[in-house]
């Protein structure tokens, strides 16, 4: 039996954030009608399992971004909304890719990084990835109706080109992924690939969310690293992200070249407001060549 013994918090009426120990978040919501669940970890454990336990209603899988972190547990699930931009490489899983060692590697360095004692067993706990689901689009300004729950997409692309945030009207918060946080990669891959985001295109909409603000009171990422579980993530985050950005906009950042926190990932240049940390690719800050 995979484990179910995920950490959780409600964090308003019907809205949970699930912590996939240490390595991911994953967020439900529940409307009257349908609960949406908001990405689904590396893959460890039963999650559907879990879930099910919160809720009866009919679920749909929605993710951030196309990242093995967040679609590691995909295959649990027959069903999967993305956005577009993001569903040509839902299978390849990002740099660290969906295969199981690139999956036990990555929760292994969170495990020794946090210094966790956690109730997995990796050999039962961590199999194979798939089969991939069918997807469907989620696109921009989307609004999601679970019943009396209003959910709104806003697209934000430059941690990866189809990266999404969601609004939640009942509960005046934005689930924003990786689009941002304190160790933002943005770019999302080289220049001319279809990955690939110039940081002119990602300030646009980091500051829209930002315009956003009257509708919602908070923030939560993807991941608990930088904030407890069921916490949101400081107000300071995307404020500071936009100075960064802006910034290397005008091409007035002091950056620094630091390694990459995981292996495969090149070092590249880091922008730092605050705790804010922003890497990019020096050839893509502007949209034209
Ligand atoms: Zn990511």
């Amino acid at each position: 039996m995979k484990t179910q013994a995920f950490p959780y918090k409600e964090i308003a009426a019907g809205a949970y954030e699930i912590g996939e120990f240490d390595c991911a978040s994953v967020f439900l919501l529940i409307g009257d009608e349908k609960a949406m669940l908001i990405d689904t970890g590396i893959g460890i454990g039963d999650l559907k399992g879990f879930v099910a336990k919160l809720t009866d209603k009919p679920l749909m899988v929605c993710y951030t971004h196309d990242h093995v972190d967040h679609i590691g547990g995909a295959g649990a699930f027959a069903e999967g909304y993305i956005h577009p931009n993001d569903m040509a490489d839902f299978a390849k899983g990002g740099a660290i890719g969906v295969g199981i060692e690139g999956r036990l590697g990555y929760i292994r360095r969170i495990a020794e990084r946090e210094k966790g004692v956690y109730p997995y067993n990796l050999e039962e706990d961590v199999t194979e990835w798939g089969p991939c689901p069918s997807l469907h689009p989620l696109e921009d300004e989307q609004v999601i109706d679970l019943g009396n729950r209003k959910v709104t997409v806003y697209a934000c692309p430059g941690h990866t080109s189809g990266s999404i945030t969601f609004l939640d009207e009942n509960s005046r918060t934005l689930f924003m992924g990786d689009a941002c946080n304190c160790n933002l990669h943005l770019g999302g891959g080289p220049r001319g690939s279809r990955r690939f985001t110039s940081i002119e295109k990602a300030l646009v909409y980091l500051k829209r969310l930002q315009s956003l603000h009257p509708q919602y009171d908070r923030y939560f990422n993807g991941h608990y690293d930088f904030r407890p579980l069921g916490v949101p993530l400081g107000e300071d985050v995307l404020p500071d992200a936009i100075t960064a950005c802006d910034q290397i906009v005008a091409g007035t950042a002091k950056a620094e070249i630091r390694p990459a926190p995981m292996p495969n990932f090149p070092a590249r240049p880091v922008v730092t407001i605050g705790r804010t940390n922003v890497s990019f690719f020096p050839d893509g800050i502007h949209d034209g060549t």
